[in-house]
């Protein structure tokens, strides 16, 4: 698919796989799928907040009308993939992530996220920026009624349907989900097509291992977790970008800089043109504590911050004050 074709809505793939994607796949605009087989269908994760959720199955319908919706997999634990379960669980669907993902899905995620949309300061300003157009307040934290680890094999109405878990890499508990009949992935956020991959839970080498899994894999069409629909030039793109980082940031750890003159002293290339460069910051601070565990590394609203500062992020200006 060309990024002509990236608009809001309901995309057929082909074969019984369908998109739902939403533009522009920067923080917290992530994709959904669906997969019909016979009279069923199954749903990849689902979105940010409950109005965008029900604005999604709405939209579905008259796929999920034909083949109803019997079963929800949560390819990880960020709130952009499954804030929306609540929504999906009034309808008696399972909802299945891996047991790493699960532990990560608490009331206190939500939380969070409303606390940091509230605090004073540069992270507040720069959560509201990003975060602003999502409705946290009134999520419930709805996890998985299944779990698994490692890999799980789905029939969804006569046809199979592979989760394969990849993480720990961009979180806990990444998981892939594979079409084999249809040569088609959803990958999650395993995969960040036209933004920068953020390397959370790491290490570093094990979402690369992610990648090389999927190169290796028999498809033609692949739904990242944000940005349009790819194929496996855009697994390359993110594991090139990977593979920099690490080679950058080793560099500079074998010569004894400190995280922060790592981070100021890497030139991004290439990359410095790829939206959300400033997540550099969270990609050197993993492999710094690969190589040293005993490394304390900042929390994410000081990892939020540093994001903020190398991408130029400024607080808008108070409009009472200079109206007087
Ligand atoms: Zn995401």
């Amino acid at each position: 698919m060309s990024t002509l074709n990236y608009r809001k809505g309901l995309h057929h793939l082909g074969n019984g796989c369908h998109a739902w994607l939403l533009p522009d796949g920067s923080w917290g605009w992530s994709n959904s799928g669906l997969i019909t087989g016979s009279g069923t269908s199954l749903m990849v994760d689902t979105l940010f907040d409950l109005t965008l959720t029900e604005e999604m199955l709405t939209g579905i319908k008259p796929v999920t009308d034909k083949h109803p919706l019997t079963t929800l997999v949560n390819t990880h634990s960020d709130g952009d993939h499954y804030f929306g379960n609540q929504v999906v669980a009034r309808r008696d669907v399972e909802i299945i992530a891996s047991e790493a993902a699960a532990e990560l899905m608490t009331q206190d995620a939500v939380d969070q996220l409303v606390g940091l949309k509230s605090t004073d300061g540069i992270v507040g300003e720069f959560a509201r920026d990003i975060f602003g157009p999502f409705t946290f307040e009134g999520i419930v934290s709805t996890g998985p009624t299944r779990t698994f680890a490692g890999e799980l094999s789905l029939d969804v109405g006569g046809r199979e349907v592979n989760l394969i878990q990849v993480g720990p890499a961009h979180t806990a508990g990444d998981v892939l989900v594979y079409v084999p009949d249809a040569r088609t992935l959803y990958a999650g956020d395993i995969l960040f097509v036209g933004g920068t991959p953020i390397v959370w839970a790491g290490p570093t080498e094990r979402w690369i291992a992610a990648c090389d899994l999927i190169l290796d894999l028999e498809l033609t069409v692949i739904v990242p977790g944000h940005g349009p629909i790819t194929d496996k030039a855009g697994v390359q793109n993110v594991r090139d970008y990977l593979t920099f980082v690490i080679a950058e940031a080793t560099k500079r750890f074998e010569d004894g800089l400190t995280v922060d003159e790592a981070i100021d002293s890497i030139d991004l290339g290439r990359y410095a043109r790829v939206a959300e460069h400033g997540r550099i910051a969270q990609n050197v601070l993993r492999v710094y504590q690969q190589l040293d565990p005993t490394l304390t590394l900042p929390g994410p609203s000081t990892v939020l911050e540093m994001i903020a500062a190398l991408e130029g992020f400024s607080a808008p200006a108070p409009q009472d004050a200079s109206r007087g």
